[in-house]
Parts: structure tokens; sequence; C-alpha cells
């Protein structure tokens, strides 16, 4: 059981972003989180990650939220809407800044190479004629590692597959990479349960966790659901929403997914079974392909 430096309690949490309904595969993050929280006895926290306005879909965070309630899946603690944290993201960047750990960049999209991979034009201040544009962390020059209790230990070269990064875009907006750090302590999550695609993203995280003096937690990257042609599902792509007049259904797909087969049942009597029976053990560290759960609906 991961639990936060000076607590006893094991606190889990999901995290969707607003950018459309629940789909199979927020579904599947939304339903290990919470198995997890319950299994540890701890809490299950939910938080609306919505700091980037122009991705987002008006009314999609209402949605979540009560696709989740139909779910039968409710949150230990009052909802957490990030748009409400500018200011803790605030001192955050500051904090970096007067610690030389963060620095204006004035290069445009333009200037970057194909590679993504930032050559640090601005590390040592703003070439001349450039103006400040967004803020970068610098990131170590010793690989970084972390413990994944699926994938195991991942170790990443900041420096080389990524270079130093952004924590507040040119638009103003703080990066996903900043607001989900400085959110998981401030929620004091003691381990994080979410999709395989943000793998990629945990080294940014627990950088940021370093140069911010915040603990780490444990993480779990469950395996992404697949359209059945391999390319990935996207809540922001017009995917099956969750429909509500077959919650059990929807639930018992994710769980089959997830590797474990509840026997049939309603609502109540299948979440009964799944926490009982949840272990992570039984996740695979391949993808799976998504259900279609408009089909579950017979729709
Ligand atoms: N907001 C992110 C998403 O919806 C997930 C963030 C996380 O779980 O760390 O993809």
């Amino acid at each position: 059981m991961s639990t936060y430096p000076g607590s006893k309690t094991y606190i889990g949490r999901f995290a969707p972003s607003p950018t459309g309904r629940l789909h199979f595969g927020s579904l599947l993050a939304a339903v290990a989180s919470y198995l997890q929280a319950r299994k540890s006895h701890g809490k299950w926290l939910v938080r609306i990650e919505d700091i980037d306005p122009p991705r987002e879909i008006v009314g999609s965070a209402e949605a979540i939220l009560s696709d989740l309630a139909t779910l039968g899946m409710t949150a230990d603690e009052p909802v957490l809407f990030q748009s409400h944290r500018f200011k803790a993201y605030q001192q955050s960047c500051e904090q970096l800044i007067q610690s030389g750990l963060a620095y204006w960049c004035g290069c445009s999209r333009r200037d970057l190479p194909a590679t993504g991979i930032y050559p640090g034009t601005c590390r040592n201040g703003l070439p001349p004629g450039k103006l400040p544009r967004a803020l970068r962390v610098r990131v170590g020059d010793v690989p970084l590692s972390f413990m994944d209790r699926i994938h195991g230990e991942q170790v990443d070269d900041l420096q080389s597959s990524i270079g130093d990064f952004v924590i507040k875009r040119a638009d103003g907006v703080y990066a996903y990479q900043l607001a989900v750090v400085v959110d998981d302590a401030f929620q004091h999550v003691t381990e994080v349960v979410r999709g395989t695609d943000l793998l990629d993203s945990t080294a940014r995280q627990v950088w940021l966790q370093q140069c911010l003096g915040l603990p780490t937690p444990g993480y779990v990257h469950i395996s992404t659901a697949v359209l059945p042609d391999g390319s990935k599902l996207s809540k922001s792509m017009d995917s099956d929403p969750i429909c509500r007049q077959a919650p059990a259904e929807a639930l018992r797909a994710a769980l089959i997914f997830l590797g474990h087969e509840p026997p049939a049942g309603g609502l109540a009597s299948i979440w009964h079974w799944a926490i009982e029976n949840w272990s992570i053990a039984r996740l695979s560290k391949d993808h799976g392909i998504a259900v279609d759960l408009g089909n579950l609906a017979g729709k």
C-alpha cells in the first residue's frame, strides 16, 4: 500500500480533462483507480483538469461526473477543479524561477526542431531580439528512474528524450505536467493509476516533484484500449459515450478488459465482487481492443 509521507491513508484519484464524455479508455482509468483505492481501504478523489480552455468541450465536466455517478462511483471529497488552482501553479512557477530551475524561453514553434527535443536555445538567457514567451524547467543531466507497478523500473534521460520542457505556455496556459504534479501533492495522492499513454510523461512529473521538493507517489499505468484497427481512442474523437441505460454492462466490460470477469448481476453486486477480487497482478501490459459501449446497450 502506497501512502503519503505523514499520512496512513491510501489516496487515489481519477483526473479527467473535460474534452468530451467518458469513453471506454477513461472508464478503465476511473474503474482501476477506484478499485485500487477501495481495495486499499483508502480514499478516491476526482479532479477535473480544466486548464486548457481551447481543448475543452462545454458541459463535458458535468457529463463525466454524471456518468461516474450513474456507474456508482462517488468521490470521497469534493471534486477539485484545476481552473480554481491557478494561484498555486503560479506560486510553483515562481518557486522554480527563484531557485534558478525555470527560465523564460523566446522560441516560437517555428524555432524548434522537428524532433521535439528542446536544444536549450534560451537556457543561458534570451538571445538578442527574442521576447519571453513560454516558461521552461531545466532538466537534469543524469537519467531519472521511477517504478511502475505494472511496467517495472522506467529510466528516462530527459535531456536527450525531451530537453527543458514547458511548464507555462506562451498563451499563458499552465502545462499539464506542472498542474498534475502540484495537485497530486496538494491532494496528498499516494498512488496514481492511469492509462499507459501517460507513462512517457511520468519522468517529467517525477523531475518536477524533485525540483519543487514534493514527494513522488506510486505509479500504475494500465494498458490502453485501442480501436480494432490499432488506433488510439480519445475523448476528443467522437468515441462511444457510456450508455446510461446499461451501466452494469459498461462496468462489466471494463472489468473484463482489466482481467477480472465478474459473475452476471446488477451494478451493486458487480462492484461488491470487484472490490473483493481486485488485483493489479491481473492487469496485462499489452493494449487491448476497446469495447463499443454503444453496442452493449443494443444501440
Ligand atoms: N487529465 C488527463 C487526461 O484526461 C489525465 C491526467 C492524469 O491522470 O494524470 O488524459
